[in-house]
């Protein structure tokens, strides 16, 4: 491989420039420095398979500087007036309006989804951003006069210090929004460990945090691996993690997270299910699996991997979904007629693929074979055609585990008690999604499902910033979901004050406990 060179943060785009390649570093204290550490890893382009720049894998002693930076810059940002903090809140997002779409490419050159949905996913990190604009509102306590003569009790919510996201390869721009908006408009200050596949996307992130006028350090980007993660878990100074990734390192992150007395929420993995109704509207269903099921390339938590066809429905909405997912129209992610672009990596592709074989062999039946597609002119690309299983029994592998690509498994169930309890079954509970038009189902199916995340005649249910997103079971670790309410609570600890003025003393020493007679 080519020698890599330090970017200047303009220059993380990752272009190739004289046979050297970029090297994608860290953030810190407001500078992009470049890691201690002599680790890299190769960033790719999905859609044509070459290599677009390195990324620094940071050591312990760079995630020591970045925390170093953060819990330097913390006195005073915790000290600076809710007010002012959501001022910087509301120009940065004003600069992500103005650089959605540099943003978005960015997403489409590394991670590999089409533009338009990259966009749609900035797109969803302002909306977080812009609920992080009303922390004066979202921060005022509650106050309570007279609870003894002369005596007032209020509660306040204060920040914890330096707090640190881990984020997973899927949407580099949005996960980490979900987390660090809410955290620094409520006066902490930031570490965030992004996925090395995708990494250039954070800096052009911290660079808007510059511009915004965040003071330096506030917000820090760590790039790396493992090792990266194990030194912010068991770092001293940082006191909470948020995590977002597949379940068992979500797991292994809230253990021994929690083992070092972190505050921690790792949100983990997912298996979601969209149950057609015999009474659904087949068109509206079919449109809703599709987009569901395949955009992204499947790559999405709240992806649907599982459609539950009740009754009739099976025999209605496969004919039209077979045709859809052939006519897919799947190429580059910067090409506007592409529909789905490729898979991330050359190894995520090939453990699909096992995937589908597996499923294969277990008997399911292969009704669309994803798994040879070529497109041309990108025969190195990691692309997969779009893959579609009938016949999936909740035993095989095909339907309990997660695969995360454009594979989705159709499972036929007489009723929807039958419907209901597969997916109360599963040992994932992140998204689930009902078709039917029928309210008095809707209502039933709403309130008895197992999941945190629940739509109705709507295929992906993403909460809006301000109602929080967090799934059930073995999709979460940890007591409050991401964003919203929960992410304010989860990024601040209560005082509670007790307070009364001198005038009001004079009965001297009080032995027995206050109550409101006293
Ligand atoms: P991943 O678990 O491989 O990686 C997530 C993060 O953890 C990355 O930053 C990675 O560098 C780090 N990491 C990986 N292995 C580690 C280890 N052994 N120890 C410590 N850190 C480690 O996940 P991914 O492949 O990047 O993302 C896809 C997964 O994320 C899927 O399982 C998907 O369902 C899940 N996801 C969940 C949600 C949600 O909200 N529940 C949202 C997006 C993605």
């Amino acid at each position: 491989m080519n020698k890599a060179r330090d970017p200047g943060i303009g220059e993380t785009s990752g272009e190739t420039r004289g046979g050297e390649l970029p090297l994608v570093s860290n953030y810190i204290a407001g500078r992009v420095v470049p890691a201690g550490s002599e680790r890299r890893q190769a960033v790719t382009d999905p859609a044509t398979g070459r290599v677009r720049a390195e990324v620094a894998l940071s050591s312990a002693a760079d995630v020591d500087a970045a925390v170093a930076a953060a819990r330097a810059a913390f006195p005073a940002w915790a000290a600076t007036s809710p007010l002012r903090r959501a001022r910087l809140m509301n120009r940065l997002l004003a600069l992500f309006g103005e650089h959605k779409m540099e943003l978005a490419r960015a997403i489409t050159s590394e991670h590999g989804k089409v533009l338009s949905d990259a966009a749609g996913e900035v797109e969803r990190g302002i909306e977080i951003i812009e609920f992080a604009c009303g922390i004066p509102q979202l921060l005022k306590g509650d106050y309570t006069e007279q609870v003894a003569t002369g005596i007032d009790n209020w509660t306040m919510r204060q920040p914890l210090g330096v707090v640190a996201g881990i984020t997973p390869f899927n949407f580099p721009v949005m996960v980490p929004a979900w987390m660090y908006p809410v955290a620094i408009a409520a006066g902490n200050t930031f570490v965030l460990k992004p996925s090395p596949l995708d990494p250039t996307p954070s800096l052009l992130v911290a660079e808007l945090m510059r511009e915004a006028g965040f003071p330096d350090g506030v917000f820090n980007v760590v790039q790396g691996d493992k090792e990266a993660v194990e030194a912010l878990l068991h770092h001293p100074d940082v006191q909470a993690v948020s995590f977002v990734g597949s379940t068992p390192v979500a797991q292994s992150i809230y253990e021994t997270g929690a083992h070092h007395g972190k505050r921690v929420q790792a949100l983990g993995g997912a298996k979601n299910h969209l149950i057609v109704m015999p009474d659904a509207d087949v068109d509206k269903a079919v449109d809703a699996l599709i987009g569901a099921a395949f955009g992204s390339a499947g790559e999405r938590c709240m992806a649907i991997s599982v459609a539950v066809l009740v009754g009739g429905a099976a025999d209605r909405v496969l004919p039209q979904l077979v045709q859809r997912a052939r006519d897919l129209r799947i190429g580059p992610g910067t090409d506007e007629s592409s529909e789905m672009g490729p898979i991330v990596t050359d190894a995520a592709r090939r453990r699909i693929r096992a995937a589908i074989d597996a499923g294969e062999a277990a008997g399911a039946k292969l009704l669309v074979d994803g798994r040879e597609l070529r497109v041309a002119g990108h025969e190195q690309g990691f692309f997969l055609g779009a893959t579609v299983f009938d016949h999936v029994r909740p035993e095989m592998a095909l339907y309990r585990e997660e695969i995360f690509g454009p594979v989705l498994a159709c499972v036929r169930v007489d009723s929807f008690e039958q419907a209901l309890e597969l997916v109360n079954g599963h040992e994932y509970g992140n998204g689930v999604s009902l078709y039917t038009s029928d309210g008095g189902i809707a209502r039933e199916f709403a309130r008895r499902v197992q999941v945190g995340m629940v739509g109705v005649n709507v295929p992906i249910p993403v909460p809006m910033s301000w109602h929080g997103f967090g799934g059930w079971k073995r999709s979460l670790f940890g007591d409050m979901h991401a964003y919203g309410e929960e992410g304010v609570r989860f990024y601040t600890r209560q005082k509670s004050v007790m307070q009364r003025w001198p005038e009001s003393i004079g009965k001297g020493a009080e032995f027995a406990m206050p109550n409101a007679r006293g």
